[in-house]
């Protein structure tokens, strides 16, 4: 990235009513800590703010400012659970181990909650508004009844919703149904992440802005952390840096494959528009392939979101796609005034789920989210201050595993370019499947 890059506006719609960043300026000058946390996303800073009210001194350095990366720039969608199913991971990890698993991750959005609460954080949050999975047609809509019978069994608030059902909770009649997910809430990413980090200033956590690491190597039995002006000399070190992870750990990066996911939001609809959309405010994604998801902002906006580019410019035709996309699924919207388009950059792993490290002792790492971190990187930066302050890798509910950088990591974009355009024919076809010629992608 270019070094204005990280100070520049990303025209995100979040930017325009989120707080001020309360990072301090670049780091200067030799510092010490306990822990040094790089990356100040959902997973750095949640890390940061449980680090520092159980008594660590901690500091923390983004390369932008809180919310650069993907926390600030996301669908603030906070999504309970992975993509595998509750009996997926069970298989995949055993009794003890998966069902462990879907407790944590199906309570994730309640620890998201909680921090608003306690921490006073103004992020605009919708509690519980719910997630709609809208099915694309009678093949999802099956896989979903198996879905929601599976979090049922465990209790959870999940239920499925038929074709009429989905027409009226969503405003369109273009899906075959839904999952309904009680759990799920709204907010505006970008506050929630500077609310964090206020947050843990107050407790004492040093946060600054304007400061990519830029080496991070041993210094006798402590880690080393160096920016052009400073350094910090810490006994522990969190690498949180996701889908922007660059040189710093070789062979880290290469770990996952960061792709871009855009979106767009429309001027404030009018109010006899907008009642007819998501008219219990409810959040959504898609079944598709390469998946649609939509929610109204508080002042009435339709966010909607998609995938953008593998590389790292966006063209226009990229968010055309999903404007068009948008005003297939909700004609009442006419042609709207586009008021902000903006992307950012999600990691994917090919088994869909994080992956925890311990790169070397006292340097911890938890990264791929696959698009699905608001509530997950949030709970996963709380698990890592606990092992970081614990050293018990028990406690951490996906064991950490070895590196394992993906074979053929330089190729791929030619790889994804046709698998995502083999994944688009997928989607256009099941919707004709479902008896429609057109979907709304
Ligand atoms: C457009 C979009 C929509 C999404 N929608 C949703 C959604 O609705 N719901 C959901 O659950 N998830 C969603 N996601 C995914 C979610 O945003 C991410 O999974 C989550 O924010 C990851 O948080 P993180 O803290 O791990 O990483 P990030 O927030 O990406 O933070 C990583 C940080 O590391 C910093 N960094 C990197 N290298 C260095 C360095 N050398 N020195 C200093 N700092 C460095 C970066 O500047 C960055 O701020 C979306 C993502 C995008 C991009």
């Amino acid at each position: 990235m270019k070094p204005d890059e990280f100070t520049a506006p990303v025209g995100s719609l979040w930017e325009a009513s989120a707080p001020p960043d309360p990072a301090s300026a670049a780091l200067d000058g030799e510092h010490e800590a306990d822990v040094c946390v790089i990356g100040a996303g959902f997973t750095g800073l949640a890390a940061t703010l449980h680090l520092a009210v159980s008594g660590s001194s901690v500091v923390t350095l983004d390369s932008g400012g809180s919310g650069f990366g993907g926390s600030g720039r996301n669908g603030g969608q906070i999504l309970p659970g992975f993509k595998w199913d509750p009996d997926e991971l069970v298989a995949k990890f055993g009794v003890e181990r998966g069902e462990r698993i879907v407790a944590f991750a199906g309570a994730a959005p309640d620890l998201v909650y909680r921090l608003i609460v306690e921490h006073g954080i103004e992020c605009g949050l919708r509690r519980n508004c719910g997630w709609l999975n809208a099915a694309v047609n009678d093949a999802a809509f099956a896989l979903q009844a198996s879905r929601a019978r599976q979090w049922a069994r465990r209790g959870a608030p999940v239920r499925l919703v038929d074709r009429a059902e989905a027409r009226e909770l969503l405003g369109t009649g273009r899906y075959r149904g839904a999952l309904l997910d009680e759990r799920a809430g709204a907010i505006n990413p970008l506050a929630f992440a500077r609310g964090l980090a206020a947050a843990a200033q107050r407790h004492g956590a040093r946060v600054h802005r304007a400061s990519p690491v830029r080496s991070l190597r041993r210094a006798g039995d402590r880690w080393r952390v160096e920016t052009k002006r400073g350094a910090v000399v810490a006994d522990q070190v969190l690498l949180c840096t996701n889908a922007y992870t660059g040189g710093l750990w070789p062979g880290l990066a290469q770990e996952v494959v960061p792709i871009h996911s855009l979106q767009v939001a429309t001027r404030p609809l009018p109010d006899k528009v907008r009642t007819t959309i998501l008219p219990h405010g409810h959040v959504v994604s898609d079944t598709q392939r390469i998946l649609l998801y939509f929610r109204l902002d508080d002042a009435g906006r339709l966010v909607m979101g998609g995938r953008g580019s593998l590389g790292e410019t966006n063209r226009d035709s990229l968010y055309r796609f999903v404007e068009d996309a948008a005003r297939r699924l909700f004609p009442a919207i006419g042609n709207p005034e586009w008021e902000f388009r903006w992307a950012g950059k999600v990691a994917l792993t090919p088994e869909h789920m994080p992956r925890v490290h311990e790169l070397a002792p006292g340097v911890r790492t938890c990264l791929g989210y696959n698009g699905r971190g608001v509530a997950m990187a949030t709970a996963m930066g709380k698990v890592l201050a606990e092992w970081t302050r614990s050293g018990d890798a028990d406690s951490v509910p996906l064991a950490p595993v070895p590196l394992r950088p993906l074979p053929f990591h330089r190729f791929r974009r030619p790889v994804l370019e046709v698998i995502t355009a083999y994944c688009r024919l997928r989607d256009r076809m099941s919707w004709r499947g479902a008896g429609r010629s057109e979907g709304p992608s």
